[in-house]
């Protein structure tokens, strides 16, 4: 008896992705997101394995597939070992999503610590190129890369994040000249920017918001759920055409 296959109308059934930084806030959103659009998903985390748990379990409740790996975006040869975990798990790599990042060092140039500069380089930079390496050499034809950038790297309201900008400003760059060596695979690269955004780094209650957020247009801080939505749009295939684009989600912050 031949067995007809009904094809799933979810626009990721079938694919695989890697959230890093996935145990909280905007990370967080974008595993379940990309869950809900029928992926398998990874994520990893750093200081959070309780946190990645209570991810994965969401996903796994509404029927989807997910896991958790530990691996310090700082560390490069943790970030190249969970790549491999989730090629050896799930078999493919189709979407990476670079959002793990961190704010530390902030203040005046004059009195930032090269201990926080390399911090923030490690995680923010070295982690984003060297996941991103790593996922080029497993992906396929139709494969995503999308970066979490800031846009910051577009507008700076307030001083005291020159380091935190550099980090987003270096991926911005290196995301615009990807496209020219993924592209020819059908590979889309492309960095999403948001605007204050509430999250455990930056809570619409918290000190920051009292600077930055009289400039959101919408009169609003944004929510990880809408920085997802956007993700899951350059993640899916219809998508395709979009690449080398910096896609700024940040309540008309910027404009
Ligand atoms: P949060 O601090 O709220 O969450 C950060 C997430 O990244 C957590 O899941 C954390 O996991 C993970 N993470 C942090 N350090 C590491 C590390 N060394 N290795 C692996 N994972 C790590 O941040 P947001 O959700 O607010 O930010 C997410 C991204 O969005 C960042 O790149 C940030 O720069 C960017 N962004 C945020 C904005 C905002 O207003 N919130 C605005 C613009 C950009 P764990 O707890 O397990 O360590």
């Amino acid at each position: 008896m031949t067995s007809l296959s009904i094809p799933s109308s979810l626009p990721l059934a079938g694919k695989v992705a890697l959230v890093t930084g996935g145990s909280r806030s905007i990370g967080a959103a974008i595993a379940k997101r990309l869950a809900t659009d029928g992926a398998r998903v990874a994520i990893t985390y750093f200081g959070s394995p309780a946190k990645a748990a209570e991810v994965v379990a969401a996903i796994e409740t509404t029927g989807g597939k997910a896991i958790a790996i530990q691996a310090d975006a700082g560390d490069a040869a943790a970030v190249r070992a969970a790549v491999a975990k989730v090629v050896a798990d799930f078999g493919a790599l189709d979407i990476l999503v670079n959002n793990a990042g961190i704010a530390q060092g902030g203040g005046p140039i004059e009195q930032i610590s090269f201990e926080d500069y390399q911090r923030m380089i490690a995680v923010n930079v070295t982690g984003v190129f060297v996941a991103t390496q790593e996922a080029a050499r497993h992906m396929g034809q139709g494969g995503r890369i999308i970066h979490i950038g800031s846009s910051m790297t577009r507008y700076a309201s307030f001083p005291g994040a020159s380091l935190y900008t550099l980090t987003k400003g270096a991926v911005t760059g290196f995301n615009r000249s990807l496209t020219r060596d993924l592209g020819p695979r059908g590979i889309t690269v492309n960095t999403v920017h948001p605007g204050p955004t509430d999250t455990d780094m930056n809570p619409a209650d918290g000190a920051l918001a009292q600077l930055v957020g009289p400039g959101m247009a919408i009169g609003r801080y944004g929510l990880a759920s809408e920085v997802a939505h956007v993700v899951a749009f350059l993640a899916s295939p219809g998508a395709a055409l979009v690449t080398g684009a910096d896609v700024v989600a940040d309540g008309g912050f910027t404009a």
